[in-house]
């Protein structure tokens, strides 16, 4: 009798060791099922598991039970005692019966012990047995202390799995995170680097990790506390507040990406910093918004400013009453005032077109839309001060009408026509042709003017941008010219783009659909 007791008790400390070094929940079960079943030899077993504050279990293993009937075993399920500290379980014999008598298992003997973690009922494990043997108290006693021993091994399981879970998504939303993300060490070393900030700076997370962060993340030209920059600082947080710094990230393509990096510090318990984490944001577009506001201030002052001179100045002279003006010159000076208030009037349209175009308000009002008829309109109007310059037009009798807003498109021509004077300061000729195929028709402008070098020709289509010439300060322009055609026309569904050669001369195309 002593024998077998002490047999027990070491095969009892075995499994509580196999068990405590068990974290995988669904495994542990099934250890602790069989181990249960074979100390007290029942046929057959269940674990069943509470979610949350619940009074009904589910089960989580079964031992020696078809899967197709453990839905049958609900009837043990519900309405389980709570009651920790004398745990019994009033019906239980009557509720198995219930279950067997319908699936015809020959299971007739049933215990149930409670699994119990600092006095709150984590579930129960059911053993069965089919002969007409009950459960002893000492059976109900080796047990006890098993499930004492059981329930430790489950609870940190459970925290394990949970651990994990919690885990798993901070990695997900630090991965996904569209900013850049690091972990530092409080050595600057890096621990975690996710995709974001692999885009960024066009290292591996692989090749990353382990190594300190200068060598990743080399900010230049940094305003603030670098951190990461290439001469190492003190690693200092003010009051333990992140601190933040600006700069130029350096990427593989030998371009610079502009960054804002804010460090936030982590402290153990005692006070020691343990990590550092980065958060990378990119802020080109903050940057270039930035920048834009202050080109529009000055492009818009300059070209606000010279008619507002002309027309004040025109404007007191003819006004002086001292002076005596003949017929022509007066004419000649309201003429001035008249064309200087039209510029103006152009450029505050420009400005509001630009304007809805950001805030997404442009509407087509479409209708039929001949375009040779539309180009000689506008070939026209400009002929009569432009006397340098020869127009040719050049449409086949048979180029087709296009769906469109006249009046936009009209601005379109009216806008390369005009480019095309004032960029062809010596003269020369000024096409506007165009052909068409069943699917698009295309017009051009062409001019024998000043043209556009290569590494310019892509930016010529941004708001406010002006290539930098003799030519630039001596013409007026707000850059909002080709900004505006190129929004109208991919209004329309079209595309603009240019060929120009400098020296020679540009020749700008436009293609409309004509579905
Ligand atoms: P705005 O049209 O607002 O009065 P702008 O003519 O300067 O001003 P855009 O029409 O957008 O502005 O043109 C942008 C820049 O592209 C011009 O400043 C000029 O440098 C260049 N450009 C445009 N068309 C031509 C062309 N036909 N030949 C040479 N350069 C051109
Ligand atoms: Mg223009």
């Amino acid at each position: 009798m002593i024998s077998y007791q002490l047999r027990q008790r070491e095969y009892l400390l075995q499994i509580s060791r196999a068990m405590t070094a068990r974290l995988d929940l669904p495994s542990l079960l099934r250890l602790i099922l069989t181990n249960a079943a074979e100390i007290v030899r029942a046929e057959a077993g269940l674990i069943a598991l509470r979610r949350g504050q619940s009074s009904v279990l589910t089960i989580h293993a079964s031992y020696n039970i078809p899967t197709a009937l453990l839905p049958r075993f609900a009837p043990l399920l519900t309405d389980v005692p709570l009651r920790t500290d004398h745990f019994a379980f009033p019906d239980l014999q009557l509720r198995l019966d219930m279950v067997t008598r319908a699936i015809l298992l020959p299971l007739h003997q049933v215990i149930a012990l409670p699994l119990v973690f600092e006095e709150r009922l984590l579930g129960l494990i059911y053993l069965f047995r089919s002969g007409t043997a009950a459960f002893t108290a000492n059976d109900q006693a080796v047990l006890t202390s098993f499930a004492d021993q059981a329930a430790i091994a489950v609870r940190n399981a459970q925290l394990y799995q949970q651990l994990s879970e919690e885990k798993r998504q901070l990695d997900a939303i630090i991965q996904h995170s569209a900013d850049g993300v690091m972990i530092l060490d409080a050595d600057l070393r890096i621990l975690v680097f996710n995709r974001a900030l692999s885009q960024m700076t066009g290292w591996s997370a692989e090749a990353a990790l382990g190594r300190p962060c200068y060598e990743v993340l080399a900010l230049e030209q940094a305003s603030g506390p670098n951190l990461c920059g290439p001469d190492p600082i003190e690693v200092e947080f003010p009051d333990g507040q992140p601190v933040m710094v600006e700069g130029l990230l350096p990427r593989p393509s030998g371009s610079r990406l502009a960054v804002s990096i804010t460090y936030s510090p982590l402290y153990d318990e005692d006070g020691r910093l343990t990590r550092i984490i980065a958060n990378v944001v990119d802020i080109t577009r903050f940057r270039e918004a930035e920048e834009m506001k202050s080109t529009f201030v000055s492009v818009i002052s300059h070209e606000l400013k010279t008619p507002v001179a002309l027309i004040k100045g025109y404007a007191n002279t003819l006004a002086r009453e001292d002076a005596q003006w003949d017929s022509a010159t007066l004419r000649e000076g309201l003429q001035v005032i008249s064309e200087e208030s039209d510029r103006l009037n152009v450029l505050i349209n420009n400005l509001l077109d630009a304007s809805r175009i950001q805030a997404g308000a442009f509407k087509l009002e479409r209708g039929d839309v001949l375009i040779p008829k539309l180009a000689a309109r506008v070939v026209d109007n400009f002929r009569v001060h432009a006397t340098g310059h020869r127009f040719v037009l050049d449409f086949p009798a048979d180029f087709p009408c296009v769906s469109g807003d006249e009046e936009r498109l009209r601005q379109v021509l009216d806008n390369l026509v005009s480019n095309a004077i004032k960029y062809s300061p010596a003269g020369g000729e000024i096409r506007v042709g165009g052909w068409s195929d069943d699917a698009w028709a295309t017009v051009y402008v062409a001019d024998q003017g000043i043209g556009i070098p290569a590494e310019e020709q892509g930016k010529l289509f941004q708001r406010f941008y002006r290539v930098d010439s003799s030519l630039r300060r001596s013409t007026q322009g707000a850059g909002l010219g080709l900004y505006l055609c190129k929004s109208i026309v991919e209004a329309h569904g079209g595309r603009i783009w240019l060929r120009s050669e400098p020296g020679k001369g540009t020749t700008v195309f436009v293609t409309l659909p004509l579905k």
